[in-house]
């Protein structure tokens, strides 16, 4: 049996997996076991944003290895705490920061922490979040998503989530009541089709939640840690939430997530509300406090500087090819809406070397390394035009 096969008979069909057996990566690269070469556009879902085995985060890792793995949480990892310390600096003057394992567990531990706060001030529990969302695969992360298609075997579905029109002000006053006490989103839909959220629409969300005393979450996992331009997607917005999630590429490419919250709700947790054996392993958290290293205010002008380059060229290929629908996004999260499935592309894109995604049928996503070289995004829109003729000329 070859390991696809040993897939197929051993592990649970979730996943609908591309036909490349990883052997290794490095930087913008991945090779497979037949040691072919592909650029890398997909960062592992915009995981590996520092680019594949980043040099400073290994020695951090190896460097906490050589001196414990993981102790529990019942006691104290400076590793940890180093990491509480420097997340909450970056988002509030004052806050404090769970760390869970992953994405789905941050948002978890949002949405708990909002009914904490919600029980405290008059019993409130519902949650407003968005129609074409998406914040999880957990329980209650999956009744916040707002795509209906992910609910269908679910229900009963989790209580009390409503969903709002993306970019719609009067959508979300709608659905205000009693019970209401936060409000979910994220700036950039990722899995939703790369959305943006309108910056005059996050400011009237901002006011609307101030006015009616609900906290206001933004799930920045997917498009935080420096892949919008800034460190946080919401630096672009100019206001600030009061509780923010992030998790993909915390650490680079191990597991970590955090909710991090600013003052209004982030004493509401009380011992023993909330907890997780591995959530914040300090393997984890030392891989992330090097990330965060790298990430400073020059990392972040040449991310500007590379999505900038980056949609110039899309924007020129969308002037050639009709097949090119709408191009939008946010720094290096990207999107091309198709008038045709992607999924053709995608395919044609992997066998010519370069790793794409298509989300929503029609909607080409591109996450490369924020790490990527002009040269590399070239490589990249070479492959991806020879991919869009190929496509046109069997129309
Ligand atoms: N929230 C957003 C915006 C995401 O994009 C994802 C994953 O794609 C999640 C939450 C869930 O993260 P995880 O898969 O780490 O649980």
């Amino acid at each position: 049996m070859n390991i696809i096969q040993k897939e197929n008979k051993y592990l649970m069909h979730t996943y609908k997996r591309n036909n490349l057996v990883v052997k290794k990566a490095k930087g913008s690269f991945i090779w497979d076991d037949k040691g072919k070469k592909y650029l890398d556009f997909f960062s592992g879902i915009s995981v590996c944003n520092l680019g594949h085995c980043n040099e400073s985060v290994i020695k951090s890792i190896k460097k906490q290895l050589d001196s414990y793995a993981h102790v529990s949480n019942l006691y104290y990892s400076s590793t940890q705490i180093e990491l509480g310390e420097e997340l909450v600096k970056r988002t509030f003057s004052a806050g404090k920061v769970f760390l869970a394992n992953s994405g789905a567990e941050a948002n978890e531990c949002a949405i708990k922490l909002a009914r904490k706060f919600g029980y405290n001030s008059g019993g409130r529990y519902e949650i407003i979040s968005f129609e074409n969302s998406f914040h999880g695969r957990t329980m209650a992360t999956m009744a916040a998503t707002g795509q209906m298609q992910f609910h269908e075997y679910l229900k009963p579905l989790q209580e009390k989530f409503v969903f709002a029109q993306y970019n719609n002000i009067d959508s979300v006053k709608r659905l205000i009541n009693k019970k209401t006490v936060a409000v979910i989103i994220e700036l950039v839909q990722g899995e939703g089709g790369l959305f943006t959220a309108d910056k005059k629409f996050i400011k009237e969300l901002r006011l609307l939640c101030d006015k009616n005393n609900l906290l206001l979450i933004f799930d920045e996992i997917q498009c935080g840690m420096g892949r919008s331009g800034k460190f946080y997607a919401f630096e672009n917005y100019g206001i600030k939430p009061d509780i923010v999630t992030l998790a993909k590429s915390m650490a680079n490419g191990l597991p970590l997530g955090a909710a991090i919250a600013g003052k209004k709700c982030a004493e509401a947790f009380t011992y023993g509300d909330h907890g997780s054996t591995f959530g914040g392993n300090p393997v984890s958290c030392a891989a992330a406090l090097a990330a965060l290293k790298i990430i400073n205010v020059g990392f972040l002008k040449k991310v500007v500087d590379l999505s900038k380059y980056l949609n110039l060229r899309f924007e020129a290929l969308g002037k050639k090819y009709l097949l090119i629908k709408e191009i939008r996004g946010m720094g290096l999260m990207m999107g091309i809406e198709l008038g045709v499935p992607g999924k053709e592309i995608v395919s044609y894109c992997l066998k010519k070397g370069l790793i794409i995604n298509c989300t929503h049928d029609t909607v080409l996503r591109f996450l490369p390394p924020l790490t990527i070289t002009k040269k590399n995004i070239d490589l990249a829109i070479k492959i991806l035009e020879e991919a869009l003729k190929w496509q046109t000329s069997k129309k």
